[in-house]
């Protein structure tokens, strides 16, 4: 087992990595940058090293200061936490060419997976059911054309090196296909450097259930059920929970062995979320990401595993320590995403923290960065905390979520707690009624 690690990363997942090396016995290395000297995982961390300036290209994103930080501390492994380099495949090359362990995949994975055509080509040829679009990357506005025609509208357009809801577009009919192939085109290679797209029939009423798969890299793959990801704005997740209200035990131990089989047969190492949209009792594979995902704690609520202490156990050489026979779901589990964002217009609100005071009790987990007089920088995600209830079933998860959101206290900035409190009066949100579109909608109507 590794003595020390660097975390690259900051705010609640440095913690979150912190907190389980700290119960394996791992010293701890934070880095950050000159705008995050107060932050949190600065303070909790056994050591930390000032990686640059603000700007996350020369600090979060640098690949030399964090090597740098790495052989200065002594530190034998980086965790990398989401976003910032958590899905660089070049930076896991040359992380391992300094003879240091990335805690994650490896970068052939990343790399396979970090490409949505080749992603998707992986995935059907291990049995995963996909949905059904353009065979890989569609180069001419004529060809897209046709294919709409053959395909049927309505189609999506999605750069194939996309994320973060970037890069996506919808042409409803033959007439918005030129807009929207140019326009997907256009974003891909402004945002991500690569123009290539494909096309996809548009699903209009899924719902977004991903799979958690955890694997040790030795051909040994398992399942942890999904989460039912749906309400989204903007593509964006805001509130997440597992079980899926509308998964059976049946569908869920089916797609889940589809999914653990196709990683277990790349011997895919560490944690890794298979998304989908569900409709009509029919999955399809959209993407796959190599990494821990925000909504994680949903998932090990449940099952009660600690996924960041399996991610370091593997990345070691140990092997995982449950098997798929060794996974039971518990109840049920709910995740909001609390944000420093103004609404209506989810506009960033960063700014200093006057009173932060967390809920707690039975069934609730708070992770967040947050402390009395915290002041949020502007430079970085809006994303504050994550609130994350657990219940004997969903019923109960709710009534504890409404609970723990009533003791939440953050003074000082807008967040987005208010939206948690008015979804909860919604009757969808307490019967599970809600798909891709439903949070759009009703904000939508709220205007
Ligand atoms: P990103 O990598 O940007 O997150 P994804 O491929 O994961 O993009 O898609 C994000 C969201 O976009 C999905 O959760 C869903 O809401 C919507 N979406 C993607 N593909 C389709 C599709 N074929 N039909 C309908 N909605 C889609």
């Amino acid at each position: 087992m590794f003595n020390k690690i660097l975390i690259a990363n900051r705010g609640e997942i440095a913690l979150r990595v912190i907190r389980a090396a700290r119960e394996m016995g791992i010293a701890t290395v934070a880095v950050h940058s000159t705008a995050d000297a107060d932050a949190m995982h600065v303070r909790m961390a056994d050591e930390s090293v000032c990686i640059g300036p603000p700007a996350s290209p020369q600090s979060y994103l640098s690949f030399p200061a964090i090597i740098s930080a790495c052989e200065i501390t002594g530190a034998e492994a980086i965790h990398p936490g989401y976003g910032f380099l958590s899905e660089n495949a070049q930076f896991v090359q040359i992380v391992e060419d300094h003879g240091l362990t990335f805690i994650g995949p490896t970068a052939e994975h990343i790399r396979v997976m970090g490409d949505k055509i080749t992603a998707k080509d992986t995935m059907k040829a291990l049995g995963v059911p996909c949905v059904p679009g353009s065979d890989g990357g569609v180069a001419t506005l004529e060809e897209a054309k046709a294919l709409g025609q053959e395909m049927g509208y309505p189609v999506i357009i999605k750069a194939t090196a996309g994320g973060g809801g970037r890069g996506m577009k919808v042409a409803q009919t033959a007439a918005d296909m030129e807009s929207a192939f140019m326009t997907a085109r256009a974003e891909g290679m402004a945002a991500f450097g690569n123009d290539e797209v494909y096309i996809e029939k548009y699903l209009t009423t899924p719902r977004h259930i991903e799979i958690q798969v955890f694997g040790d890299g030795k051909g040994r793959a398992v399942h942890l059920g999904e989460r039912d990801c749906s309400l989204q704005r903007r593509h964006q997740k805001v509130f997440e929970e597992a079980p899926g209200p509308a998964i059976s035990a049946e569908e869920r131990t089916e797609i889940g062995r589809v999914c653990a089989d196709a990683v277990a047969k790349i011997n895919y190492i560490g944690a890794g979320t298979i998304e989908f949209l569900y409709e009509n009792g029919e999955f399809y594979f959209i993407e796959m990401n190599t990494r821990l995902q925000v909504e994680h704690p949903v998932t090990e609520a449940i099952f009660g595993v600690d996924l960041v202490r399996e991610q370091i156990r593997v990345a070691s050489g140990l092997d995982m320590s449950f098997s798929q026979d060794d996974l039971e779901i518990n109840g049920h589990s709910i995740e909001v995403r609390l944000n420093a964002e103004k609404l209506p217009n989810f506009s960033p609100s960063p700014g200093r923290i006057t009173q932060y005071h967390a809920p707690g009790g039975l069934g609730v987990r708070m992770d967040s960065a947050l402390y009395d007089g915290y002041r949020i920088p502007p430079y970085y995600d809006s994303l504050i905390g994550k609130l994350i209830v657990h219940g004997r079933d969903r019923a109960e998860a709710l009534a504890r979520l409404n609970r723990a959101l009533g003791e939440l206290i953050i003074d000082g900035v807008d967040t987005t707690v208010p939206l948690f409190h008015a979804l909860l009066a919604e009757k969808d949100i307490h019967t599970g009624e809600y798909n891709i579109h439903w949070l759009e909608k009703w904000l939508e109507a709220q205007a």
